[in-house]
């Protein structure tokens, strides 16, 4: 099994990165893996702590239409260049929280997507030297307000409410280029979204090359790298799960705002 970076609130209400085992304890690092951090003398059994998101980026910058059939089902051909958005930071909630869905939305649709996490501060990469910048690999959700999303044009507001960016459960160093990404919903057997990451349009790879020409990326930053297509509503009261091969599951329940 791949090495897999979390970070925890411990019992004592501390903030620590750490690599989780299997047996699901905690060595705590000193400092973020991908700053050097180093593994401590410290360790948390897993009643000590609760899982977060695995980082806490400056900024979330995510794709649209990067799979061909999702494109199809939005109705558009695919874009020539990534089309790109942010998500605030606040939108990131750990696998295991809830989902809100806002009353100013009629329909909050999930989103499973790989997610890449930048290890360091990178402007201007060229594509040949993108990949390295790449320290690892998670879920996210992009939970959107579908409805508002076509409302407003543009998707500051469907893509930006808290909560809605699921993220973890934990980073690994690297995936299978051909890995397969699925959403299930409930108890239902067959996944509502199915596609090997290999059908993205723009690579990992181009997509920080993009990017980072267009903005510096920190480390600890988040690039969403696009959902296949079968995207659907949530409603309150539904679990939503997204797999990704050689991850894991990333698994929130939805609820209505109060
Ligand atoms: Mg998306």
């Amino acid at each position: 099994m791949a090495q897999r970076y979390v970070r925890v609130q411990s019992h004592l209400g501390h903030l620590h990165y750490g690599l989780l085992h299997p047996d699901r304890r905690v060595q705590v690092l000193d400092a973020p893996p991908w700053l050097q951090g180093q593994p401590t003398d410290a360790e948390l059994a897993p009643a000590q702590y609760t899982i977060l998101a695995p980082c806490a980026p400056s900024k979330i910058v995510a794709v649209g239409k990067n799979y061909a059939d999702h494109a199809a089902e939005m109705g558009t051909p695919p874009p020539p260049e990534p089309l790109i958005f942010l998500k605030p930071s606040t939108t990131v909630i750990a696998s295991g929280s809830t989902i809100y869905c806002p009353p100013q939305a009629q329909r909050v649709d999930y989103e499973g997507e790989l997610a890449l996490i930048i290890g360091e501060r990178c402007a201007q990469v060229p594509l040949e030297e993108a990949q390295p910048k790449i320290w690892g690999y998670t879920i996210a959700n992009d939970v959107t307000a579908r409805d508002l999303q076509a409302r407003d044009g543009q998707w500051t507001r469907a893509k930006g409410f808290d909560s809605f960016c699921p993220l973890g459960p934990w980073i690994v160093r690297g995936i299978n280029s051909a890995a397969h990404l699925q959403t299930f919903l409930n108890d239902q057997p067959d996944p509502v979204q199915s596609a090997s990451i290999e059908t993205m349009i723009f690579s990992p790879g181009q997509l920080v090359a993009y990017i980072s020409d267009i903005m510096t990326l920190l480390p600890g930053d988040v690039i969403l790298t696009g959902t296949p297509a079968g995207i659907g509503p949530l409603t309150p009261g539904d679990r939503v799960r997204v797999e990704i091969e050689g991850i894991g599951a990333l698994e929130n329940v939805v609820a209505a705002r109060a």
